[in-house]
């Protein structure tokens, strides 16, 4: 629904923009003016590709990473080697880690991290779901892939004092990551490394 005409049109857009992650007032005043200079299809794409984002992409029922069709590219992926998991945090790891092209196998999203100061324990988190994965044996080993910080590791600690009794070979990125950084921002040399030299819990 467009708002109303109130004179402040310019005015919302930069106070929109400039609500984005990484977007300073520098950054959301030569955003908004690009747009105001450009031809209304531009526009018209770029309000498109927002709405879209939000109506078409949903949560994979199976691994919790963003998906567009029922399931998402990876878990619909007949080639991938169904017998690894690779546990990380969030969605945006998952594209980290695909960028590497170090790894094939599926991947779980916990949807966060245990954070007793957040209130958040392993019930908060996709675990249950996970453990549900590995019931029937098919899958050979959970690659803990939290990010290196304290809230990472506990969250691997944990996962990996209850799915060894599974029988299941629990491994964790190997260091060389920044720590206390974030899987995300890690160059893919160094996170394709962290996946190869990957360490037995
Ligand atoms: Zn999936």
């Amino acid at each position: 629904m467009p708002e109303p005409n109130d004179g402040r049109a310019l005015q919302r857009l930069l106070d929109e923009l400039g609500r984005l992650p990484g977007i300073g007032p520098k950054s959301a005043q030569r955003i908004a003016y690009y747009i105001l200079e450009s031809d209304a299809e531009t526009a018209r794409r770029l309000s498109s590709a927002i709405l879209d984002v939000k109506r078409q992409v949903h949560f994979c029922p199976i691994c919790f990473s963003y998906a567009t069709r029922d399931t998402c590219d990876v878990c619909s992926d007949a080639s991938r080697d169904r017998s690894r998991i690779c546990v990380v945090s969030e969605p945006r790891d998952v594209s980290a880690i695909e960028r590497t092209d170090s790894y094939h196998g599926l991947y779980h999203v916990l949807g966060g991290v245990i954070s007793p100061m957040d209130k958040v324990g392993p019930e908060q988190l996709h675990v249950r779901e996970l453990m549900g994965r590995l019931a029937d044996g098919e899958v050979k080993e959970v690659i803990l892939a939290t990010n290196p910080d304290v809230e990472g590791e506990t969250t691997a600690t944990y996962l990996s004092r209850v799915i060894r009794p599974l029988g299941v070979t629990v491994t964790r990125l190997a260091s060389g990551l920044p720590v206390g950084g974030d899987l995300e921002y890690a160059d893919e040399v160094t996170l394709g490394r962290a996946i190869e030299e990957r360490r037995s819990l």
